[in-house]
C-alpha cells in the first residue's frame, strides 16, 4: 500500500504505532546490487531512543567488507556501467529512485523515527520527503549541465570538460540520515561516480533500504554500496582505502580532522567536511522581538536541538533581552510538547542515545557550574517511557568565552550571551566562535542587516529569519565547520574534476 506525503501528514498516533509493528528490518550491509552478510562478525545494536528497545543487531562491515565494497564501486566505475550511461538515462533512473523513496516513505520516515528518536511528521516532512527531492533536483541537472570552451586563438581549441573522481565514500551522521546522504549521493551519482555510504551507527537501516531501492530503480549493481559499521573502524578503513578518490564527510569537527589525518596518510584522497556549529542568532535592540522569539525557539529546539546549524546562542543586546526571553519561554512552553515521536503531536522528541544525552546534561551543569542560570528547562524527563529524553532548557547569563559560550552541545540547550555596547561589539561576540556554519541578525534597518550580514563569519547568514533553506542553496561551514560545500549546482563541482583537453588546430 502506498501512502501520499500528505496522507502520513494525517495520520493519528495509533495508525503509527501500528504500523511500527509491521515493519521488518534488513540488517545486511549493501554491496554489488544485493545484500550480504558481513564478514567481520561484529554486530551493532539498533537501540530505539523512544523507549530503549533493541529494534535490531545491525551487522558492521570490517576491513575486508569495506574492501569488497570498494572493489565493486570500483569496477563498476572503471567499466562505464554507470558513468558513460547518457546523460538522461542516468536522469531517467535517479527520478525512478526519487519517487520509489516517496512510495516507501511510510516505512523509511518509520526507520528514521524508531532509530534516531525524530518526531514521525519531521521524518515524513523534512527526511523523507526532502531526500527524495535532492535526489530528483540532481537528476533534473544532469542533462541540463553544459562544459566550457576557453578563449584561446584561433589555431587551437580547448575544452574544459567534468569527469567523475571515481569511487566517493559517504560518511554521514544520524541526526539527518536520510537527508545528509541524499546531499552526497545526488551530485555524486548524478556525476557519474561510484559511492560507498557510511551511515552512522544510530541510524543504518533506513540507508540500507534507500540502496535497495535504488537498484530497484534501475542503478547498476555496484554503483551504490551501503557498510554500515563503526566509526573507527568502517569510517576509518574508507578513510584510509588507497583505492578511494574521495570523503564525503558529515559530522563532528574531531572527526572531520581525522579524515584529513587519514587523506594525508594514505593517498591524498579529497576530503570535503561538514561540521557542527555553535550557530548565533544577533538581536539588535530594534529588532522584532515577537518574530526574532519565534526563530529563536525554533532555532534551537526543532530536532532537539540535534541539527549542525542548530541557532544554539542567542547574542542579545541588554536592553530588549529580558522582553526576548519572556517571548521565547512562552512560545517554547506553548509549542514543543516533549513526547513519544511516533504521535504527530510530539514536536520534540527523545535524544539520539544515552551517550547523547548525557553528554547534553553534563553540558547543563558545567553552565550551572560556570555561572549561568537555569531559565527553563534543565531536566531529564519521561524517564518511565525508557527513552532518553530531556527537557527544552534556557542557560542565561552565559559567558561567551565558557565551554557552554563556544562548545557545541548538540541538543535542546539555549545558550544567552547578552551585550550592552555597539553593534560592534554584537558581531565581535557573534563571530567570537571556531565554528562558523549559520548565522542570523535581527534588525529593523536595511542598512545594519547588510552590513552585519558581511560581517558576520558563517556559510550562511540569514537577516530576520533563520533556518531558511533549499537544495537550490549551498549549505556549509566557515572555520572549523568545514570545507566543501552541500547542495546546489555547485555541489556538482564537489565530485567532478576539470579536465582541459587542447586541439591543434593550425
Ligand atoms: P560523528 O563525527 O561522531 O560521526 C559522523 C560519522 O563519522 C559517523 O558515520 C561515524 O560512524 C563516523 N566516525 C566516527 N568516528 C570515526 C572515526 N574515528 N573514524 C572514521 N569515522 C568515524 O558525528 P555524529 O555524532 O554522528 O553527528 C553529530 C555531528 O555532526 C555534530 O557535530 C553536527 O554538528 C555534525 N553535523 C554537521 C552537519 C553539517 O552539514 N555541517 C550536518 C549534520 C550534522
Amino acid at each position: 500500500m502506498t501512502y501520499s506525503i500528505d496522507e502520513l501528514l494525517a495520520r493519528s498516533h495509533d495508525d503509527w504505532l501500528a504500523a511500527a509493528g509491521k515493519l521488518a528490518f534488513e540488517t545486511r550491509l549493501f554491496i554489488d546490487g544485493a545484500f550480504t552478510d558481513a564478514t567481520s562478525g561484529d554486530r551493532i545494536p539498533s537501540v530505539s531512543p523512544r523507549d530503549g528497545s533493541v529494534l535490531a543487531e545491525v551487522q558492521a562491515a570490517g576491513e575486508a567488507d569495506v574492501n569488497r565494497a570498494v572493489r565493486c564501486a570500483r569496477a563498476a566505475f572503471e567499466d562505464g556501467r554507470w558513468r558513460d550511461l547518457a546523460p538522461k538515462e542516468r536522469k531517467r533512473v535517479l527520478l525512478r529512485w526519487a519517487e520509489l523513496i516517496l512510495r516507501d516513505a511510510e516505512e523509511l520516515a518509520l526507520l528514521d523515527t524508531l532509530e534516531m528518536g525524530k518526531p514521525i511528521t519531521e521524518s515524513v516532512r523534512i527526511d523523507v520527503a526532502k531526500a527524495a527531492e535532492t535526489i530528483a533536483w540532481y537528476a533534473e541537472a544532469i542533462d541540463k549541465t553544459y562544459d566550457e570552451v576557453a578563449p584561446t586563438p584561433g589555431d587551437a581549441l580547448a575544452l574544459i570538460t567534468r569527469e567523475p573522481l571515481g569511487v566517493v565514500a559517504a560518511v554521514v551522521p544520524w541526526n539527518y540520515a536520510l537527508l545528509i546522504a541524499s546531499w552526497k549521493l545526488g551530485p555524486a551519482l548524478a556525476t557519474g561516480n561510484s559511492v560507498v555510504l557510511k551511515p552512522a551507527e544510530q541510524t543504518s537501516l533506513a540507508a540500507l533500504r534507500l540502496a535497495a531501492l535504488a537498484t530497484e530503480a534501475g542503478l547498476p549493481d555496484g554503483v551504490l554500496n551501503v557498510v554500515p559499521g563503526r566509526g573507527e573502524v568502517t569510517g576509518q578503513a574508507l578513510g584510509r582505502h588507497p583505492d578511494v578518490d574521495k570523503i564525503a564527510f558529515t559530522g563532528s569537527a574531531e572527526v572531520a580532522r581525522l579524515f584529513q589525518v587519514y587523506a594525508g596518510e594514505s593517498n591524498g584522497k579529497q576530503v570535503a567536511v561538514e561540521a557542527g556549529g555553535k550557530s548565533p542568532q544577533l538581536v539588535l535592540p530594534d529588532a522584532d522581538l515577537e518574530a526574532a522569539a519565534s526563530a529563536v525557539a525554533w532555532g534551537i529546539f526543532y530536532n532537539a536541538g540535534q541539527t549542525c546549524n542548530a541557532g544554539s546562542r542567542v547574542v542579545v543586546h541588554a536592553s530588549v533581552k529580558d522582553e526576548l526571553l519572556a517571548a521565547v519561554r512562552r512560545i517554547t512552553d506553548g509549542t514543543f510538547r516533549v513526547g513519544d515521536p511516533l504521535d504527530p503531536a510530539t514536536v520534540m522528541g527523545p535524544i539520539v542515545d544515552e551517550t547523547q544525552l548525557g553528554k547534553i546534561l553534563g553540558y547543563i551543569e558545567r553552565g550551572r557550574q560556570d555561572g549561568a542560570t537555569v531559565l527553563l528547562g534543565g531536566e531529564r524527563t519521561r524517564v518511565e517511557s525508557g527513552g532518553s529524553f530531556v527537557e527544552p532548557t534556557i542557560l542565561d547569563g552565559v559567558e561567551n568565552t565558557s565551554a557552554v559560550g563556544q562548545e557545541e552541545i548538540f541538543g535542546p540547550v539555549l545558550a544567552v550571551v547578552s551585550y550592552d555596547g555597539d553593534v560592534e561589539e554584537g558581531v565581535r561576540l557573534a563571530n567570537e566562535s571556531d565554528f562558523g556554519l549559520v548565522a542570523s541578525v535581527w534588525t529593523r534597518d536595511v542598512t545594519v542587516a547588510h552590513r552585519t550580514a558581511k560581517r558576520l563569519r558563517a556559510g550562511t547568514v540569514w537577516i530576520n529569519t533563520f533556518d531558511a533553506s533549499d537544495v537550490i542553496t549551498p549549505f556549509g561551514g566557515f572555520k572549523a565547520t568545514g570545507a566543501g560545500r552541500d547542495k546546489s549546482l555547485h555541489a556538482l563541482d564537489a565530485y567532478t574534476a576539470l579536465k582541459t583537453t587542447w586541439i591543434n588546430l593550425a
